[in-house]
């Protein structure tokens, strides 16, 4: 499907972290050609795209997901081979602050896309209906909140805790009835934590690390005891294509990386790889500038990816450890200080988010 030139697939979301990692991976490595569908919110963001804008595979459409009219046009126009929805409200702290655009584009839009499919669909002729996927992108936060043994498997049952959890939630679940009642070929994958390259700095760890550079308070929600399971973002999207290529119809799928660690561990290994990448003008470790904030509302206390099924079923593992994943992101962070400024001067200034309760 990735490897035939005449093949397009649509991508929700591509200016967004995970969504721009993807489109740059499909460009390197695959030869289909690619439609990224992006209404552009604060965390899309076209600099990511920068180096591939004009490359005659990739084509960018500034269309909101809610929008019908705009959703189908773009389905007869290109007439996909698959369809990606990456496209989110992703931050939980926003959610609590203001869940209204999450009902909207995570609930409204999938279910705008989902209906729009299914129009498109039934034109199709069978070798077309075939081959065609609708692959949601969603997350492991949908699961709830874990034990300290326990792991989250695609037979866990939903327990959504935060706002933004719940609408994801929604949206999986629409997918599914949408297999089950009207035949689409829908997959889901339900993804840990991801880190890398093009995250928006609202996020722990590239905010962190902007912290840390700017010799601001390095700030931990809590104690810093809640676990999180890390996953390098290319990984995550090697696992999106696998599913999207090889995974069954109607299933869904953990991806995830065996990378637990608490967010204090987290922050002090970033620290430690800082102090020899970029030590401190005074040579003090960056740990010095670690400080414990009040805690997330509703904190989840821990998630964790059973990943065996994309294991023993797709034959996919993530490759990079956490140490080695930190590792090019800090790089690329040193070495792309412009992307982060000009997020830094217009769409936010590193101010704490999810307290206006
Ligand atoms: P992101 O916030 O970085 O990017 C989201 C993108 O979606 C942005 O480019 C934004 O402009 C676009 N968008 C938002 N609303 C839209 C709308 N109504 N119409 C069209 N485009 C819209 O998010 P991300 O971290 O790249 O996450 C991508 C997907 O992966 C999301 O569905 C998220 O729930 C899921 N996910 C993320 C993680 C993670 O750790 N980041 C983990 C698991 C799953």
């Amino acid at each position: 499907m990735l490897q035939n030139p005449k093949n397009t697939i649509c991508i929700t979301g591509g200016a967004g972290f995970i969504g721009c990692n993807l489109i740059h991976l499909l460009i390197k490595e695959f030869s289909v050609k690619i439609i990224n569908i992006d209404k552009l919110t604060y965390a899309g963001n076209l600099e990511s795209l920068q180096d591939i804008q004009d490359n005659e595979r990739y084509i960018f459409e500034k269309v909101d997901i809610c929008d019908n009219v705009q959703i189908s046009k773009i389905l007869e126009k290109y007439k996909p081979i698959a369809f990606l929805n990456l496209a989110a409200e992703s931050h939980v702290d926003r959610s609590i602050d203001s869940p209204d655009e999450f009902i909207k584009t995570n609930i409204l839009g999938t279910y705008n896309l989902l209906e729009c499919i299914r129009n498109y669909y039934k034109n199709l002729n069978d070798t077309q209906k075939s081959e065609f996927r609708f692959l949601h992108v969603s997350t492991d936060e949908v699961f709830g909140s874990l034990g300290k043994n326990d792991y989250f498997t695609e037979k866990t049952a939903y327990q959504p805790n935060s706002p933004y959890s719940a609408s994801k939630a929604s949206s999986d679940h629409l997918v599914r009835a949408w297999q089950h009642t009207y035949g689409i070929p829908t997959l889901i994958t339900n993804c840990s934590n991801n880190y890398g390259p093009y995250q928006f700095p609202e996020k722990l760890i590239p905010l962190n690390i902007y912290n840390a550079l700017q010799n601001k308070p390095i700030t931990i929600y809590g104690n810093g005891s809640n676990v999180r399971d890390w996953i390098f973002v290319e990984d995550h999207c090697r696992g999106i294509l696998e599913v999207l290529v090889n995974g069954s119809v109607g299933e869904s799928y953990n991806i995830g990386s065996n990378n637990e660690k608490n967010n204090l561990e987290l922050i002090e290994l970033i620290c430690k790889l800082l102090d020899e990448i970029q030590p401190r003008p005074d040579s003090k470790s960056y740990k010095e500038q670690i400080t414990f904030i009040n805690d997330r509302l509703g904190h989840d206390q821990r998630y964790a990816i059973d990943a065996s099924k994309m294991k023993n079923n797709l034959k996919w593992e993530s490759k990079e450890s956490l140490e080695s994943g930190l590792r090019k992101t800090i790089d690329w962070y040193l070495n792309n200080s412009s992307w982060l400024k000009s997020i830094m001067s217009v769409e936010y200034q590193g101010q704490r988010l999810g307290i206006s309760v």
